[in-house]
């Protein structure tokens, strides 16, 4: 009866892959930022039409077997809409896999809006969170695939009102749905101007990942930022950039804020309109040359645990994060 009551009591942090809802903990050695297909073409070109599925299986899969064998269990894909997201197609490649794969709802307005698609230009922030609420609560497109977070992107600048409103519509779908806000950002300045807009919508910086966060040079906003609970996402490593992860790994846990790091590739991807798919990179240089030397370094092997488990299982968990 005790034990009966306690896991009555205890709810389980939940995150939503392609297969549906699973819990956080089941996330094991995760990926947090990468791109299985990104369809550059412009959202009024895009669609299903332009990629033959088997044809990216085929060219994807060793990819993502090669991770398995490294001991990844889950790559979170953050193609959205309109770039190439493709719900069937990650189905299928986390069925042939066994990789868990994460999918996303949320458009993308950096790039001069140019993979927004007309209809949100003249709806307002609420009717877009409509259609996004809708595809976690229904489904992305009539499938059984639904959202696992939140996928928005910004100028690099002060935001401009195209920003504005899928940040506003973010927010709306977070406190509906608890799914997590990625958004594309970069630099500080619009990085403090989306937390200013979740405070207006009393939503917690802890919804908020801090997306290219390695553009921002000045580790005080980092520190400033993680200090407010915001994820810190330092997504595209790449050998030469080494040292400057190793560098900012030390400074957060020596600064008390390891635990809202987040380490990627923002690598792939399967290229339509290129022959073959184009070339595809790889998603192994983490494991193969950042994590060793982040231990040469000094870091722990719980420290490396807490980077690529423990904390994209809490980014992602479902939770609204609303501030009472
Ligand atoms: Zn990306």
């Amino acid at each position: 009866m005790v034990a009966m009551l306690a896991s009555c009591n205890i709810r389980e942090p939940k995150v939503i892959t392609v297969d549906g809802e699973m819990p956080a903990g089941a996330m094991g050695k995760t990926l947090h930022h990468e791109h299985l297909l990104v369809d550059f073409i412009g959202a009024d070109s895009t669609g299903y039409h332009r990629w033959n599925r088997d044809s990216v299986v085929e060219k994807v899969l060793p990819y993502l077997l090669e991770i398995k064998n490294m001991g990844y269990k889950t790559l979170v894909e953050c193609t959205p809409a309109y770039l190439g997201r493709d719900p069937k197609l990650l189905k299928i490649l986390s069925e042939k896999s066994g990789v868990q794969l994460i999918t996303n709802t949320g458009y993308y307005s950096a790039v001069d809006a140019k993979f927004i698609p007309e209809h949100a230009f003249n709806e307002t922030a609420s009717q877009l969170a409509e259609r996004w609420i809708d595809e976690a609560r229904n489904g992305i497109e009539g499938t059984d695939v639904y959202p696992g977070f939140i996928k928005i992107a910004v100028e690099r600048g002060p935001l401009k009102e195209i920003n504005r409103k899928v940040v506003e519509a973010a927010c709306i779908t977070h406190k509906e749905t608890g799914l997590t806000i990625m958004s594309h950002t970069g630099l500080s300045e619009p990085a403090f101007e989306q937390l200013a807009i979740l405070a207006e919508n009393d939503i917690h910086p802890s919804a908020f990942i801090w997306t290219h966060a390695h553009n921002e040079k000045n580790i005080d906003k980092h520190f400033e930022a993680a200090a407010l609970g915001a994820w810190i996402a330092f997504d595209n490593f790449n050998p030469e950039r080494t040292e400057r992860f190793v560098d900012f790994a030390q400074q957060m846990k020596k600064h008390g804020f390891l635990k809202k790091v987040l380490f990627s590739h923002d690598a792939g991807w399967y290229k339509p309109g290129e022959p073959g798919g184009g070339n595809f990179r790889g998603f192994t240089d983490i494991e193969n040359i950042l994590m060793p030397a982040l231990r040469d370094a000094g870091l722990s092997q719980q420290d490396i645990h807490i980077l690529f488990v423990d904390n994209p299982a809490r980014a992602l968990q479902i939770e609204k994060r609303v501030v009472n």
